[in-house]
């Protein structure tokens, strides 16, 4: 399997004002791009050429040692970025399912304050990397951050191997463009830009996973 760049779904400028045309241009075309040919590069050759994404990320330390790192930044990143995009759309007037409502107001008391717990892990991640709501393999939801490429799938890393439902990106080139150092700002008009739906179809189909039972 050769990694590709996924489909956009909308315009580059489609989530104006909040975020920008040209950092969405550049983001997509040049940051995730580039994972994706590092990416290939790295397994190119390898026993793990084939292997999916998720598999490569999931296994890290099963990985030979002279592409690991690759693949973890790489991968990492073309994971993270997957996500990113299908998580966000233009903007809609819908919030979380009520089955996915029920369960942010028993973990976080409200939505805003999930929200509010959120724009704070995201905010105070030193550096470069992600901010994750994870609905966790228990059921539970949480939420963390991780530093650069890293992402919960890495339970190789000591990561939680949730799902994750929503995550921002926090490196510079996500926002600088537009908001300079200014990275609360970005995170508060992000929140404008969430594709609802997709969120509750991701926990929608988290949550029927977690079971242990042998549905069949
Ligand atoms: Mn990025």
């Amino acid at each position: 399997m050769t990694f590709e760049l996924p489909t956009l779904n909308y315009e580059f400028d489609a989530l104006e004002p909040n975020i920008d045309a040209r950092t969405m241009e550049i983001h997509y075309t040049k940051h995730h791009a580039g994972y994706v040919a590092k990416l290939n590069a790295a397994v190119e050759g390898s026993e793990w050429a084939d292997s999916t994404v998720d598999a490569l990320l999931e296994n890290l330390n099963a990985l030979p040692e002279n592409i690991r790192t690759a693949v973890r930044n790489n991968g990492g990143g073309h994971w993270n970025h997957s996500l990113f995009w299908s998580i966000m759309g233009p903007s809609e007037d819908s919030g979380p399912s009520s089955d996915l409502s029920d369960k942010i107001n028993a973990t976080f008391g409200s939505v805003d304050a999930m929200k509010e717990e959120f724009s704070n892990a995201a905010g105070t991640r030193f550096g470069s990397g992600w901010a994750w709501l994870i609905a966790c393999k228990n059921g539970d939801l949480c939420i963390t951050s991780t530093a650069n490429q890293d992402n919960p799938l890495m339970t190789d890393l000591g990561m939680c191997g949730g799902t994750p439902i929503l995550a921002i990106d926090v490196w510079e080139h996500a926002y600088y463009l537009n908001y300079q150092n200014r990275r609360p700002d970005y995170v508060n008009a992000w929140w404008n830009t969430i594709n609802w739906s997709a969120v509750n179809g991701i926990w929608a189909k988290a949550t029927s996973n977690s079971c242990d039972c042998s549905c069949s």
